[in-house]
Parts: structure tokens; sequence; C-alpha cells
């Protein structure tokens, strides 16, 4: 029986929920959703678009799984706890394997959070996801990208590069190494710690385009800012490791790659050691890889303290060609 819209959001995202706050939510004409008294609503919508966020062909719960992560990054970097997703779904067919393991890879990451999907829309066209997640934080203490000070230290969860990486050994059509694959198919959105930095981080972003593009955006929304970085304490995984020996220009995905979904945030010198205790706690690490500067730009310092001045290659959509930069 062929699978009409309806069929399709029956059978592969009407689940039952486990969270009491769903007034409302799949099957009416809009979600009612019971916020908490006295929070704000965080919401973030990020679109994954074959070809573009993703190669064709890729592992369709991977594409469930990625959709839901960046959104829940995104949440992670405002410190936000996340509550309940929409999803649109831009299909160019009805192909029941792929619905089934792309909700299952939607599911799983959904339901790891208590996540509620809770309404949505289904369209025919080039295959597309769309999803927005709604969460909440108590008032006044999400954490924004500005708020960055001289003197400030700049941390990063995670590793990065991985991804990148990845996705480099994929597009030469080399052998794969599953643990930097697994870094670009199912990032692991940083929730914990992002909710751990309310109150203890000054400023913070998540890394989707890269490290220097996604400081840069950190800096400029602190103008008068900059950053000096330490090449040296830049966090990289150990598969990651055994490849940069061998291949330094893979370097270049550590700092200007895309898809690391780690965050990047400020927080003042003497919280330190509240850092080592809230990554004890949330089992993400946290490493400090530079210092916020009272000298526009970012510098990138090398092992001997030799210093350059680095300007960000990350991936942008609408990017002028290179010589028309700023
Ligand atoms: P309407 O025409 O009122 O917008 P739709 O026919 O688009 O309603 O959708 C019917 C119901 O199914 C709505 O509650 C909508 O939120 C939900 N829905 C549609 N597509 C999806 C989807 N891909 N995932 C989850 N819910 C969906
Ligand atoms: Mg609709």
């Amino acid at each position: 029986m062929p699978l009409d819209e309806f069929a399709i959001i029956d059978r592969f995202f009407r689940r039952p929920s486990r969270r009491d706050d769903v007034r409302v939510g799949i099957g009416d004409d809009a979600a009612v959703l019971q916020v908490p008294a006295a929070a704000e609503l965080v919401v973030a919508l990020d679109t994954l678009v074959e070809g573009v966020h993703f190669p064709e062909q890729t592992d369709p719960f991977a594409i469930g799984w990625k959709a839901l992560a960046v959104n829940l990054s995104d949440l992670a970097a405002m410190g936000a706890e996340p509550a309940w997703f929409t999803l649109a779904l831009t299909l160019p067919e009805a192909d029941a394997a792929w619905l089934a393991e792309f909700s299952r890879g939607l599911f799983t990451l959904a339901e790891e959070w208590n996540l509620a999907l809770v309404g949505g829309d289904t369209t025919r066209g080039p295959l597309t996801l769309s999803i927005q997640v709604a969460g909440h934080v108590p008032p006044g203490e999400a954490l924004l990208r500005r708020g960055a000070r001289t003197g400030d230290g700049l941390y990063v969860t995670g590793t990065l590069g991985d991804a990148a990486a990845a996705l480099r050994d994929w597009q030469a059509g080399r052998a794969e190494d599953p643990a930097l694959r697994g870094r670009l198919d199912r990032p692991a959105p940083r929730l914990r710690t992002g909710m751990g930095l309310r109150g203890l981080a000054r400023c913070a972003i998540d890394i989707s385009d890269g490290l220097l593009a996604d400081l840069a955006r950190l800096l400029a929304a602190s103008p008068g800012n900059g950053a000096r970085l330490e090449r040296e304490a830049l966090p990289v995984s150990a598969a990651l490791r055994r490849r940069l020996a061998a291949e330094p220009a893979l370097w270049a995905g550590v700092l200007d790659g895309g898809d690391d979904y780690e965050l990047l945030f400020c927080a003042p010198p003497e919280r330190e050691a509240d850092l080592s205790a809230l990554a004890a706690r949330t089992g993400e690490t946290i490493t400090r890889i530079g210092t916020i500067t009272a000298e526009p730009g970012i510098v990138l310092e090398d092992a001997d303290g030799r210093r350059q001045t680095v300007t960000p290659h990350g991936y942008a959509h609408f990017a002028p060609p290179q010589e028309e930069r700023p």
C-alpha cells in the first residue's frame, strides 16, 4: 500500500510521549505546550539539505540523529534544557525502509533526552530536514555569544577536527576510520555542559562552521576583543592524532573544519576549578585553548612561541569570493 503523508506521520513519527507538559501533540493544527512557570522559552531551527549538509546516500539513521543533534547543540550553547521539537520533512519519495531508519535515528537521540516530537509538516521535494527545537532556561540565565572580557579563558568541549577528517576521507574515497566517521554522523550535543555553564561561562557558541569561524562570531559579539589560541592546547582525538603526523593538512580541519558541534565558551580564569568539577560531573571534557585579549583579531601561537594572525575559512553558504572578504 502506498504511503500517503498521514500514513507516514502515523507510522514513523507519532510516538507516545513520556512528557506530561505536552497538552496537545501531533494531530491537531498546532501543539499546545505547558511552559514551566518562571522560565524563558529558547527556540532554534536548523535545516539539513542532502548534498549540502550530508553526502548523498548517507545512512538514514545518521540523518535522523544529526538533524536533531545540530539543533540540540544550539540549545546547549544557550545553556537551555530541551523539551520539544517539530519536524519539517521534505522527501523525494515515500520510502518505508528509509523512513524507518530515519525515524529510528531521530528517536534514539530524542529518547536519550526525553524530548517529544509535537508536530511538523510533510511535503514532497528534494530531501530536506528542518527541525525546530524548543526548551527553557531560568530567567536571565541563557548563555549568549556576547559577554567576553579581556583576560577570560577560552575553552572548548570534546575534540576538534574529527568530522572534517571523516568528510575528507569520504570525499577522497579512502578507507574510513569508524571513530572519525561516527563523529561526522552522530555528533553528541553537549547539553550537560551547556546547562552546567549557566552562571559560570560569560559567553558561549557552538562550533558548527569551524573553530576559527565560530570564534570570530563570538568575538564580533563583544567588540574590542580578540583572542590568542595555543595550537598545542587544541584538543584532538586519538584517532585524529594518529593521522596528523603523516598528514599535517588535516590541521586545517581542526581550525576550520565544520561539523564539530562542540561548545566554545569563555569564563573568568578564577572559575577554572568549577569547570574541572563540571567536566568530572558530566564526563564531557573541557580544555582551555586560549585567552581573550584586548587586541582585535585571532592570533595562533605555536609551541615555540611563534605567533601568527589567522583568518577563518569556515563554511559559508553565501560567502563572497575569497578576495572580496574583509
Ligand atoms: P495542517 O494542514 O493543519 O498543517 P498537516 O496535515 O500538515 O496539518 O499535519 C497534520 C498533523 O501532523 C499536524 O499536527 C502536524 O503537526 C503533524 N505533522 C505533519 N508532518 C509531521 C512530521 N513530519 N512529523 C511530526 N508531525 C507531523
Ligand atoms: Mg501543515
